[in-house]
């Protein structure tokens, strides 16, 4: 049986889906939306869950059977992250350029200085194993 079901973590409590689907959707006493059961010969109303999937402005609406990972449509995009440096742990040791060479270098004023590079290509491995050696814990990745 499909059964829709929802991601709490993301619902807003727009009353979107309960205003498309009543039979199917409705908020609890703790102002939550709760699946209802299905209806007789245990189905869901198919056209009334997909427009609410559709207009769910959370993305947080799925069929059961379809979820393979928790409800979220949109994922974080590891691959856009980028690395930063915290000047302020930053005793110039070097080993990031060592392991790293072609995302830190060093600049004329003698700080390092994180190479430009397109979403998606910087070496992980390599900016991950900077991250780890460095002694000043100055390395992170900016995820945002
Ligand atoms: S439409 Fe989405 S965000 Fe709005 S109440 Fe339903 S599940 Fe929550
Ligand atoms: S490894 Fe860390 S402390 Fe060493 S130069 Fe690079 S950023 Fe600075």
């Amino acid at each position: 049986m499909k059964k829709p079901v929802i991601d709490h973590g993301d619902c807003k409590q727009c009353g979107g889906c309960v205003e498309v689907s009543p039979s199917a959707f409705a908020c609890n006493v703790l102002g939550f939306v709760d699946v209802l059961e299905a209806g007789p010969g245990g189905c869901y109303p198919e056209d009334e869950i997909s427009e609410a999937i559709a207009i769910c402005p959370e993305d947080c609406i799925a069929w059961e059977e379809e979820r393979i990972q928790p409800v979220r449509k949109k994922p974080r995009q590891p691959d856009y992250r980028t690395p930063v440096v915290d000047y302020s742990g930053c005793n110039q040791c070097g080993g990031c350029i060592v392991i790293s060479p072609s995302v830190f270098t060093c600049n004329d004023s003698g700080y390092i200085d994180v190479a430009d590079a397109e979403p998606g290509c910087y070496p992980e491995d390599e900016i991950n194993e900077v991250i780890a050696i460095c002694p000043g814990d100055c390395i992170a990745w900016d995820e945002e």
